[in-house]
């Protein structure tokens, strides 16, 4: 132990209000080999909720789950590492059954949201698309004010992620497939989306729509993600629980 260790870091938590995943050390990981009952942590879900944890399991019975859950397992194993995101989608849709598939696009994407169109509709499928700006609504209408916009002094529409959803369901989607919505704007898609959706890109308009760059260079580049309680040190277990 050294004179840097922090309390956390000397004093392991006994109890864990959530499940905590993320701390789980590569040596342990023991879901993999299906042992985590045993060998998990004591911030696992199997040890800190196991309920829920089993509460899940009966909801694959569902027969249309199960062939979900199946169907994208096979994908998993039979493109794993061959497959690019694109062509899992189109094999899934195919494994599914699928006929109709529907594009929700950010205005930014539509011209790759046609050559996705294209690579779908040549592969025997049909599809709708709309853009996140359908529907010509003034941020105004949702309490935007002219200062908030993203350039102020005109018209700006908001981006429409309902009216995606609902347009792709009333023209017969079964299965969506978002290409770069705004964060906030794709939960609302996702949440009023009555088919099935999956994601092919989602937007960073700073890193080339590739987030996962922000988080590899956290600790380099990116030094300014943390905020004012990161700790000096990476910690290595969760904190410890506030419940009485
Ligand atoms: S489920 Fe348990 S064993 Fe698996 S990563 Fe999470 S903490 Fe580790």
């Amino acid at each position: 132990m050294s004179a840097d260790d922090t309390p956390q870091d000397r004093e392991p938590p006994m109890r864990y209000d959530a499940p905590s995943c993320a701390y789980c050390p590569a040596t342990v990981r023991a879901c993999r080999q299906g042992t985590s009952a045993t060998r998990g942590p004591g911030f696992c879900p199997s040890q800190v909720d196991a309920l829920t944890l089993g509460e899940a399991r009966p909801l694959y019975d569902a027969p249309e789950t199960r062939q979900f859950a199946q169907t994208a397992a096979i994908i998993e194993g039979e493109g794993y590492g061959k497959w690019t995101r694109v062509e899992e989608i189109v094999a899934f849709a195919k494994r599914m059954g699928y006929r109709k598939l529907g594009i929700a696009n950010c205005i930014m994407f539509v011209d790759f949201s046609r050559t996705l169109t294209g690579i779908l509709e040549s592969h025997g499928f049909e599809v709708a698309s709309v853009a996140c700006k359908a529907g010509n609504v003034a941020k105004e209408e949702i309490g935007v004010t002219d200062a908030q916009k993203v350039v102020p002094g005109g018209f700006e529409p908001m981006c429409n992620p309902i009216a995606q959803a609902e347009l792709l369901d009333a023209h017969g989607s079964e299965f969506n497939i978002m290409l770069g919505l705004c964060v906030g704007h794709d939960s609302l898609f996702f949440r009023a989306s009555k088919a099935p959706a999956t994601v092919l890109v989602v937007k960073d308009r700073v890193l080339g729509h590739n987030p996962l760059a922000a988080l590899m260079l956290a600790d380099t580049y990116y030094a300014r993600l943390w905020g004012p309680e990161k700790s000096r040190k990476s910690a290595r277990l969760p904190r410890k629980s506030t419940r009485r």
